[in-house]
C-alpha cells in the first residue's frame, strides 16, 4: 500500500526513541531498513552499524557499506539529534558546536556521499526529522532551534535541486514526543508545555513514524516535495 516493500531505507539514530519507531514501522511496511546508532543497537533490521554522525568519513563508509551489502538506497531518514539546552547567553561554545555538529552537520555528512548516487539513479526520498522548535523557536533552545530550522532550509533546497532527478525532500516537524529526550525535561516545564498543546498530550513515537512513512512513500507522497509536515497536536500551525 505504501509502495515501500523491498525498498532500502537508511535511518540515522534508529536504535531508540523516534528513530526506533521509524525502523519498526518501516519493517512492518516491508522496507529493507539499514540504520546507524551511536551507543548500542536497537530493533532488528536488515543492516546496522555503529557510526557517529559527526564523523564525515564514517558516514561515507556507512553509506558505501549499505549500498554494497544491502543494495541501492531509496530513502533516507535524517533522525539522529541531541539537545544541550540553555538560555542563549549561557550556552558554552562547545554546546553550541555540539548541537550544530550533530543535528545539522551530521545531515550533510550523511547526504553528501549519497546524493550523487540518488541523482544518477533518478529516484529517492529524503525525510528530515526537524522539530516544532525549528518552526517557532523555544526559550532555552537557541542552538537546537537554529539547527532544526537549518534542516528545513536544507530540505527545501534539496527539494528544488533534486526534483529534476526524481528525488523528493520533505520534513517532519514533530512536537514534543514521549522519548528519552522529553523525559529529560523537568516536570514543571513539561506541565507548561502541555498547557500549550491543544491535544493536551505529547506525541507517541509511532505517530511521528507514520508521518515519516507517508512522506517516504512514492505512492502516497509522490507529488509532495519541499514540504514541512507538522505533527504537533496543534501546538503550532
Ligand atoms: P532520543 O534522545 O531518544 O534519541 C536520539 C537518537 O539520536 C539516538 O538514536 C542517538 O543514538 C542518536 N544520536 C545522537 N547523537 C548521535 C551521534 N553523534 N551520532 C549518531 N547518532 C546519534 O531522541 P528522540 O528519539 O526524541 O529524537 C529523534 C529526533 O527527533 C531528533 O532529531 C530530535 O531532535 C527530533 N525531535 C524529537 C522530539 C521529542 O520531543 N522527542 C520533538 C521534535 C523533534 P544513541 O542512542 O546511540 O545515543
Amino acid at each position: 500500500m505504501f509502495g515501500l516493500d523491498g525498498k532500502i531505507i537508511f535511518v540515522t539514530g534508529g536504535n531508540r526513541g523516534i528513530g526506533a519507531a521509524i525502523v519498526e514501522t518501516l519493517n512492518q511496511l516491508g522496507a529493507l531498513v539499514a540504520y546507524t546508532y551511536r551507543s548500542a543497537p536497537g530493533p532488528a533490521a536488515r543492516w546496522t552499524m555503529q557510526a557517529d554522525i559527526t564523523d564525515p568519513l564514517i558516514m561515507a563508509q556507512a553509506v558505501a557499506r549499505v549500498e554494497a551489502e544491502v543494495g541501492p538506497i531509496y530513502g533516507v531518514v535524517l533522525n539522529a539529534g541531541i539537545t544541550k539546552d540553555n538560555l542563549f547567553p549561557n550556552i558554552p561554545v562547545e554546546d553550541w558546536y555540539a548541537v550544530i555538529d550533530t543535528n545539522l552537520n551530521g545531515v550533510y555528512n550523511t547526504l553528501h556521499p549519497l546524493m550523487p548516487k540518488l541523482y544518477e539513479r533518478g529516484s529517492g526520498s529524503l525525510v528530515f526529522i526537524s522539530s516544532v522548535v525549528g518552526e517557532q523557536g523555544n526559550i532555552g533552545q537557541a542552538n537546537y532551534a537554529a539547527a532544526k530550522a537549518g534542516m528545513i532550509g536544507l530540505a527545501k533546497t534539496l527539494g528544488l535541486e533534486g526534483a529534476r532527478y526524481g528525488v523528493r525532500a520533505n520534513v517532519v516537524a514533530p512536537g514534543f514526543t514521549s522519548t528519552d529526550m522529553v523525559k529529560a525535561i523537568p516536570d514543571k516545564v513539561k506541565e507548561r508545555i502541555l498547557a500549550k498543546i491543544p491535544l493536551r498530550r505529547f506525541a507517541e513515537p509511532a505517530e511521528i513514524a507514520w508521518a515519516t512513512a507517508f512522506l517516504l512513500s512514492p505512492v502516497m507522497a509522490g507529488y509532495i516535495t519541499g514540504e514541512v509536515l507538522s505533527v504537533n497536536g496543534g501546538q503550532y500551525t
